[in-house]
């Protein structure tokens, strides 16, 4: 299905194009949410990190890698975010897999927080809930 990335690998609507090869492509996102925030792109519209075989995976992780080394150079970053919203209730706003990169700077008022419920938990509910992934990876 087409989408707004598929538009923009295409050069139906404008984008600011930092890297593309045969499989991936990288382009400010709009948002700019800090300075240099890049979207990593599968050029085939895959929905989600489910979809995407494999093969591209494995490729697009390095890509997000050496993005990610010369974006915190071009702006010396003093750390990046890496982040895949999958499913509307993660997040998800487009529907073509895509990884943001987010280089992070001091005093940037970016907050990442996740709730701790560690005071909520027994030992024995940990150990169920790993039991049940690694059941559900056999
Ligand atoms: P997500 O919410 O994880 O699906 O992220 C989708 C991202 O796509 C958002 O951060 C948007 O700002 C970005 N986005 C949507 N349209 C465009 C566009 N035309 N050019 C660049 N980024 C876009």
């Amino acid at each position: 299905m087409e989408t707004i990335f598929t538009k923009i690998i295409k050069r139906e609507i404008p984008a600011h194009i930092v890297y593309e090869d045969d499989l991936v492509i990288a382009f400010l996102d709009i948002t700019q949410t800090t300075l240099g925030h890049t979207l990593v792109v599968t050029k085939e519209p895959y929905k989600n990190i489910f979809e995407v075989p494999e093969d591209t995976l494995k490729h697009l992780i390095v890509v997000v890698k050496n993005l990610s080394v010369a974006i915190s150079n071009a702006f010396n970053a003093s750390g990046v975010n890496l982040l895949n919203n999958n499913g509307a209730m993660a997040g998800q706003t487009v529907f073509h897999y895509h990884v943001h990169i987010i280089p992070r700077f001091k005093n940037d008022d970016i907050k990442v927080e996740l709730p701790n419920q560690m005071s909520t938990l027994t030992q024995e509910d940990y150990k169920k809930r790993a039991a049940m992934i690694i059941a559900a990876l056999s």
